[in-house]
Formats: C-alpha cells, sequence, structure tokens
C-alpha cells in the first residue's frame, strides 16, 4: 500500500490554521471572549438540572421543539421560521453549506473572522468588503458585490465583533434590496446594544438572523445559538444540519434560561453600566483612543505596539485579544468583566501605558 494523505486531501484546505486559543495560567483575568462575566446562578442551574425529563440513553429532539417554541415565543418568529444550532458558529456553517457552496460570500470587514474561515470549509470564496474608516458599512460596495450573479451570502454583523458599532435597519433595509444573495445578520451582541432588524423580517424573504445564548445569556459553554429567517429557508438548510446537533441537556438549558431571562436582562443592565465606566476610563489614558460601543466588549487604538500592552498584560495575569487584521493595527478588544476585574484591568494598562 502506498498511503500518502497529501493526495487525498482538499488542496483548497491549505488555507486554514487550526482555532488556537492560548493556554492560560488559572486565576488569569478572562477578557478575551466576551462571555457574561457573571457566575451562572445555582438556582437556575438546579432547574436546568430538573427539567432535564428525557432520559440521556436517548438521542435528543432533532427538531428542538420545545426550544424553538420558547424561541418563538420570545421573538414572535414562528417555528417554522426558527432552527436551534450547537452554537451559531453550527447555524453559519450550515447556511454557508447549502447556499455558499460553489459560489461567493460577501463579508462586511473587520469583524468576526469564523465568517471567512467556515465560507473556506464549505468551499465558497470569500468577498471581503471593507468597511469604511469609522468601521460604518460601505453600502454602496456591498450592493455591488451582493448583486453579483456569484453572490450566495452576504454576513454582517451587528453590533459588529470586534468594532462595536452597529448598523441601522435601514442600512440593512438597503442592503436587502439591493442584494441578490441571502443577507445574514449576526445579532449575538443585540442584548447589549444596536436595533435589531428583526421587524424587516415579514418583508424580506432573504433576511436571516442569528442569534445566541453564549453572551448575554452566559451559556457559551453549552453552545446553543438559533436563526430566525424565512421558513422556505429553514426547510432547506434541515437537509444539510446534522439530525442530533442539538444534545439534550443543552435544549433543556436554554429553555430554562428563556423562561428565567429577567435576572439575564438585570446582569445586561449592570455589564452596560460597567461599558460606561470602564469606556470612559480608557479613553483618559494617554495614547488610547476608545471606539463606541454598543456591545459587551471596547475596541481601542494604541499608540504603543498593541502587541506589548497585550503581552504586558498577560504577565500581569490579565487576557484580552488582539488581532492581525490591516485595518485593526494597534488595536484591542477588551471584553467588559466584573467591576473588579474591569478596575484591575484599567490599573494594570495605566501602568502600562505611563511607564
Ligand atoms: C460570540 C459570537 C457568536 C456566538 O457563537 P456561538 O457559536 O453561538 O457561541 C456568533 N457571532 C459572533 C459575531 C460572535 O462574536
Amino acid at each position: 500500500m502506498n498511503f500518502n494523505l497529501n493526495s487525498i486531501l482538499r488542496r483548497d484546505l491549505n488555507k486554514l490554521v487550526p482555532y488556537n486559543v492560548p493556554r492560560i495560567p488559572a486565576g488569569t483575568i478572562k477578557l478575551d471572549a466576551n462571555e457574561n462575566p457573571f457566575d451562572f446562578p445555582a438556582d437556575i442551574l438546579a432547574e436546568i438540572c430538573d427539567r432535564l425529563k428525557q432520559p440521556i440513553t436517548r438521542y435528543p429532539d432533532p427538531l428542538a421543539a420545545e426550544l424553538t417554541g420558547a424561541i418563538s415565543e420570545y421573538t414572535g418568529v414562528p417555528v417554522e421560521g426558527i432552527m436551534a444550532g450547537n452554537g451559531s458558529d453550527e447555524v453559519i456553517l450550515n447556511l454557508l453549506l447549502t447556499f455558499g457552496s460553489g459560489g461567493q460570500v460577501v463579508i462586511a470587514v473587520p469583524t468576526f473572522s469564523m465568517y471567512r474561515i467556515y465560507s473556506l470549509i464549505a468551499g465558497a470564496v470569500p468577498v471581503e468588503v471593507f468597511r469604511t474608516a469609522g468601521f460604518g458599512l460601505d453600502i454602496d460596495a456591498l450592493c455591488r458585490a451582493a448583486g453579483r450573479a456569484e453572490a450566495r451570502v452576504v454576513i454582517l454583523c451587528s453590533p459588529n465583533n470586534p468594532t462595536g458599532n452597529a448598523a441601522s435597519t435601514k442600512e440593512i433595509a438597503t442592503l436587502l434590496e439591493c442584494s441578490r444573495a441571502l443577507v445574514v445578520v449576526d445579532e449575538a451582541y443585540i442584548d447589549f446594544g444596536g436595533e435589531s432588524c428583526l421587524k424587516l423580517l415579514k418583508g424580506y424573504p432573504n433576511l436571516v438572523i442569528l442569534r445566541t445564548f453564549s453572551k448575554a445569556f452566559g451559556m457559551a459553554g453549552l453552545r446553543v445559538g438559533y436563526l430566525l429567517g424565512n421558513p422556505a429557508v429553514v426547510k432547506e438548510l434541515l437537509r444539510v444540519k446534522q439530525p442530533f446537533n442539538l444534545n439534550t441537556f443543552s435544549q433543556a438549558a436554554a429553555c430554562t434560561v428563556l423562561a428565567r431571562k429577567e435576572e439575564f436582562k438585570s446582569q445586561v443592565q449592570k455589564i452596560l453600566a460597567y461599558r460606561e465606566k470602564l469606556a470612559g476610563q480608557l479613553a483618559t489614558l494617554p495614547g488610547i483612543d476608545v471606539f463606541p460601543s454598543q456591545a459587551n466588549f471596547i475596541l481601542f487604538r494604541t499608540r504603543l505596539p498593541a502587541k506589548d500592552i497585550f503581552e504586558s498584560l498577560l504577565k500581569e495575569g490579565i487576557l484580552i485579544r488582539s488581532f492581525r487584521d490591516p485595518e485593526l493595527k494597534d488595536c484591542l478588544r477588551v471584553t467588559v468583566g466584573r467591576e473588579q476585574e474591569n478596575e484591575i484591568f484599567l490599573e494594570k494598562i495605566r501602568k502600562i501605558v505611563n511607564a
């Protein structure tokens, strides 16, 4: 046998590198992944375990009917227009496998890096359309790209990760009008600000909205996201979706969290107050420019090399996020943490920039 792994490998995968999460020492203050910083409420966790009625020896409900019912009640979207996934990451990949393969995927950059990566995995060509100087959408350029015959999907994030600004529904409506592609609006951070384009769903069969339980709802470790869209879009996605994508525990957890949403909404209110305080204090530091944020993180540009600040903070036990995009040169992103975490971060970065 003359087996050669290289000879059977998909050539186009050489553009991809495995997702790398730095290994961090215990006790590091984690302000890098936009997670909910509070401890998950113990009584809600107990309720989730109580709700786990279906035995775990059986496969989960492939349509997550109880959960999609609860999401329907929460959003006002009929269940036929809802699909839950193993994180919105899975939903993005399924969208691109269903509609993107062999065509172009238009992405408003800089943004969440996974859109480009999933496009490549799906065998689609990512087409990057740059945002304007303040990271606003270049609607004319997006319309030109989305109007091409090869365009299959347009993805934009609002509020945008990592820049923090949101698109208006007016801009999204313009894009929906000019696009021959499906327009996917990722609202992962919508609980923290920005205007949801949910109201456009009735008028535009080419609109798809993504939401997640990973950020405001504190469930990043349980992997639940969902899509809101036209029932015809969901019907096509169901051909591609793995039947048992969302495990029984996560389905129960998301149902419980929605039933207890008021507690998460009050956590969000705290995070918003911390964000304003953090942004205000960060802006007073020498050589730091803060971008306005409608999310649970703050992007800032530094006069010192961003890499140096990132590494100095890590030495002090604080992990934030750095970037490789040329448009984000010398930018860093910090997640809004608990009050004390934010204070420690400010104290350490103040020392670094004043040194
Ligand atoms: C965090 C994040 C998500 C959430 O992904 P999950 O797979 O649901 O955890 C989706 N989109 C963006 C832009 C994000 O930042």
